[in-house]
Order: structure tokens, then sequence, then C-alpha cells
């Protein structure tokens, strides 16, 4: 039995922060509700929800996006399929919150124009939008930058949404994307099967949808998404957490812009550094430390499939032996704080261990090829096959993707538009 798309939807209003909650009020479908106990063979085709575009992943960049394709095509029928049960549930939601203004990629480099131009739209969006920001700067040697600002990235991602809903858009929470086929024709023979040939099924068999074309942002998932596809598991993901200190409620006024040390050049990492947060707060870090889990917040949240998978990877093999020193340095770090306060005192001398707690942590998708080199640039691919036409893979959008994601949406919006011819 299935259950067409807008049969009995209950809105569900997305949790998000006290602040911001008078702010933005949107809705999300879990897809639970919607394309329930849908035997697939079953299933007769008009039943199942069909779109125009469907974009896989509900982070800063699949949101991005789908707002631009929906601002850009208002007649086109657009979903999105995020498998949480919120928004910005990973990297999006986890991270510095910092409005980066790109000092430090290399001047011209593709990232280094996304972020400068994602920074002014971001700052033009939230102006727009009302979505509070503080343009606080960033000191790093003796160079400042006055256009570097904080926010909640999170918040921002829920806004996209919020945007798309309120031009037609449809996001699906809880569809955690299994597979992608083709289907011909639908099983009652007529045409309609045709013109939406993409189904998207999830991973509990429990919905389904149908459409011309999909784009991923899978984050930390992005290499599996594309697999599915039949593209190659290269570049794959490895996952590193990024664990931050709090600096204690009573020393937050030691600290009243974003303090970062001059970052090494052979890492993406920006390295640790002090960051005053939207709610007052001060986070320091984060370190760079491999997940035990895609997912793994926390040193006891241990997948064994990702672990084997990550530790049989020739390319972290071979990454983690060129810098084996630093990967233990980085650990050592992470669990003893002592040690991790040593090296922030070199940016503020006055901070002392009891000053400290630990704080939360993020998870950053890192691209990495199999000689271990860091894939740092954007990575798209569709693969071979009957859905290579129909499909399109960010497999890699680099840090800053957050501060980028505005800039991102239209380039990955070019890209779907050329290769889909929409
Ligand atoms: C510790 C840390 C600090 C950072 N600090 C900053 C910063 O200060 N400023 C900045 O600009 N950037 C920062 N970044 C980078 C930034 O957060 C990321 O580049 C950005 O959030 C990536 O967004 P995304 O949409 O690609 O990924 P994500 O936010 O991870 O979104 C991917 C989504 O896809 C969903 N998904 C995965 N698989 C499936 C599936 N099979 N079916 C359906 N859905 C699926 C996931 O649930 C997830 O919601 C930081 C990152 C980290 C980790």
């Amino acid at each position: 039995m299935s259950i067409p798309l807008n049969a009995g939807l209950s809105a569900r209003n997305i949790i998000f922060k006290k602040s911001a909650r008078r702010l933005l009020k949107t809705c999300t479908s879990d897809s639970s509700q919607i394309v329930r106990c849908l035997s697939t063979e079953n299933a007769r085709h008009k039943d199942i929800p069909q779109y125009d575009v469907v974009i896989v992943g509900g982070g800063i960049v699949g949101m991005a996006t789908a707002q631009e394709l929906i601002m850009r095509h208002p007649n086109l029928k657009l979903a999105v399929v995020e498998k949480e049960n919120e928004l910005a549930a990973h990297q999006s939601g986890h991270n510095s919150g910092v409005i980066h203004a790109g000092i430090y990629y290399v001047p011209g480099s593709l990232k280094a124009k996304l972020c400068v131009k994602g920074l002014e739209m971001t700052y033009k969006y939230c102006d727009k939008h009302q979505i509070p920001y503080k343009k606080c700067g960033k000191g790093l040697k003796a160079i400042h930058s006055p256009h570097t600002g904080i926010i909640d990235w999170g918040l921002v991602t829920k806004f996209y949404g919020k945007e798309f809903e309120n031009r037609g858009g449809k996001v699906y929470t809880n569809f955690e994307v299994n597979k992608f086929s083709i289907k011909a024709e639908s099983s009652e023979g007529n045409k309609e099967g045709l013109s939406h040939p993409v189904q998207i099924e999830s991973s509990d068999q429990n919905s389904v949808v149908n459409c011309k074309y999909v784009v991923t942002c899978g984050g930390l998932h992005s290499d599996r998404i594309a697999e599915k596809s039949g593209c190659e598991p290269e570049p794959k993901i490895v996952s590193f957490r990024g664990e931050y200190l709090l600096l204690s409620p009573e020393k937050s006024n030691m600290v009243n812009g974003n303090i970062y040390p001059v970052p090494d050049s052979r890492f993406p990492f920006l390295g640790v550094h002090f960051t005053p947060r939207m709610d007052g707060s001060v986070w320091l870090g984060p370190n760079a430390v491999l997940a035990f889990k895609r997912e793994g917040y926390g040193y006891f949240q241990i997948s064994p499939t990702d672990l084997f998978d990550s530790l049989s990877f020739r390319g972290l093999r071979k990454l983690a032996f060129k810098y084996f020193a630093y990967g233990v340095k980085e650990m050592y770090k992470g669990v003893y704080i002592r040690a991790q306060v040593k090296q922030l005192q070199k940016f503020v001398p006055s901070l002392q261990f009891k000053d400290v707690m630990r704080g939360p942590s993020g998870v950053r998708a890192q691209a990495l090829d199999r000689e271990g080199n860091l894939v740092d640039d954007f990575i798209f691919d569709s693969g071979t096959g009957e859905l290579a036409n129909r499909i399109l893979h960010v497999r890699n959008a680099p840090s800053p993707a957050a501060t980028s994601s505005l800039a991102i949406a239209e380039m990955i919006a070019d890209k779907a538009e050329k290769q889909f011819e929409i």
C-alpha cells in the first residue's frame, strides 16, 4: 500500500534554539508519515510522489542548492530528502560558527573566490531575513580581518529550508536514501513512468519518490551515496572529529573576537582557535582526530564497519604514515586537556587549565585519494550507466562550505542546469 504525497501530512516544526524560534517557523514532513509501508514491487506508480529534481542531504550545501534551484525555476517541483529527523544534523549544525573572510586561501583560487563571495552573500541574506550574526573580526598574528563574523550555521540551514518550503519545495526527513534505480515504465503500462524515471528508495524500504533528476549533497556519506549510482568508491570520505574546549563563563570576556593561529598549509584544518559564539560562550578548538564512526561525536561512538572501512583504505594508511607524529599529538591533546591548554596559551598567555572544560565536537568529511592526499577541490561525479545523465553527486565541497554555501549553490545549480538541460 502506498499513500499519496499530500495524504494526511501532519506538519512538524523543526526544533531549534529559543532565540531563533520567534524568527523561524518551518515544517518538514517525516517521510514515514507520507509513504508508509510501501512495497515497491506492488506500488501503483501514480501513488508515488513525483518531482522534477530531488536533492539528497539536508545540510547547508543541500539546502542552499535546493533554495537556489527553486528560486531559478519556480515552476519545477522540487524535494529534499534527509536521513535525520531535522535539517543540519551533522557538519552544518556542529561547527565553529565562523563566517570566514577567505584570508587563508590561495588568492584567486576557486575556494578563496567562493568564500569571499559566500561571505558577502551571507551578510546580505542574513540582513534580509533578520538572521542574527556578529561581525566581530578575527586576529591572526599581526593581521586583523574585520569582515570575519560569527553565526549559527545550523539556524542558517533551517532558514534556507524555510525559504525553500515557502516557495513550494518539499522537505522529507527520516528518509535515508539506499537505492537509485531507473524505471522505464510504470507498472500500469502507461507512459507516466517515462517522465520521472529515477526511483529513490529509503533504507527501511518504507519510502520512495520518483523524479527526473537528482543532486546529492551527502557530506560525510557523499562517497557511499555516489557508489549507489555506480560511481567509483574514491575519493573516499574519512571522518575527522574536531573536539572543542569551553571557556568558563567567568573568563569569556577574555575573548571578544576570533583568535586564529597561522594555519599549517599542509592541512585543510585551520588549527585550534578561540571562537566566541552567538550565545556568549567561547569555544576553543577544534583539534582533528580520526573519528571511529562516520558520525561519531565521542570516543565511545564506534562503528566497526566504518572503522574497518577507514583503516583498510590505503589512502588513510598512507596519510597516517606521512603524518604519524602529527596524528599522535592531536590525539594526545584530545585526551590530555593540559596539552591543549599549553598550545592555546601561545595566543592568550593568561589562560589556565582551570578556565576550561570539555565541550562539544563536530565531525568533518575529509575526502582522501588512494595516495593519501587530502582532496581540497570540489569533486562532482555522475558515474556511468543509465543514471549518469540524471544524477549529479557533490562528492566534496571543501570547508568552509558553510560560509561559501550560497556561492557554492550557484555553482551547483549552474552545473545541474547544464547537465540536466533544465
Ligand atoms: C568541526 C568543524 C568546524 C567547522 N567550522 C566551520 C566554520 O566555522 N565556518 C564554515 O564556514 N565552515 C565550517 N566547517 C565546515 C562546514 O561545517 C561544512 O563544510 C558544511 O557544513 C558542509 O555541509 P554539507 O551540507 O556538505 O554537509 P552536512 O552538513 O554533513 O550535510 C549532509 C547531510 O546529508 C545527509 N545524508 C547523508 N547520507 C544520506 C542519505 N543516505 N540519505 C539522506 N540524507 C543523507 C546527512 O544526514 C546530512 O544532514 C566546519 C566543519 C567542522 C566539522
